[in-house]
């Protein structure tokens, strides 16, 4: 008898896993993943998709809460230091989940 054990693999074969991050024109952020997919996410998305719950609230964002000063590839997710000083952690299955490309969003 033989047991079949599932034994996940992750960050190689993982699409949800960021292969590259770079800016998009001057207001997005461009994320190319393991799978070749792309997916393009405007600043002012990526911080009312922060998880504190107060940024998506925010109704009309300054400049400094839409502008990264930094955007940081960790294992967990994108970590964006935002101009007015707060953090965001953008879990990487989370952003792929809300890719807005045609391809993700034209088929339902
Ligand atoms: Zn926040
Ligand atoms: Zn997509």
């Amino acid at each position: 008898m033989s047991r079949k054990l599932f034994i996940p693999i992750l960050g190689q074969g993982d699409p949800n896993r960021p292969k590259d991050i770079h800016l998009v024109g001057r207001y997005a952020l461009g994320i190319d993943w393991t799978d070749g997919h792309g997916s393009i996410y405007p600043f002012e998305f990526l911080r009312r998709a922060c998880a504190c719950g107060a940024c998506a609230t925010l109704d009309a964002p300054a400049a400094t809460a839409t502008w990264p000063s930094e955007l940081k590839k960790l294992d967990a997710g994108l970590r964006v230091v935002w101009t007015d000083a707060h953090e965001s952690l953008l879990p990487w299955a989370d952003l792929r989940a809300t890719c807005r490309c045609a391809s993700c969003t034209g088929a339902h």
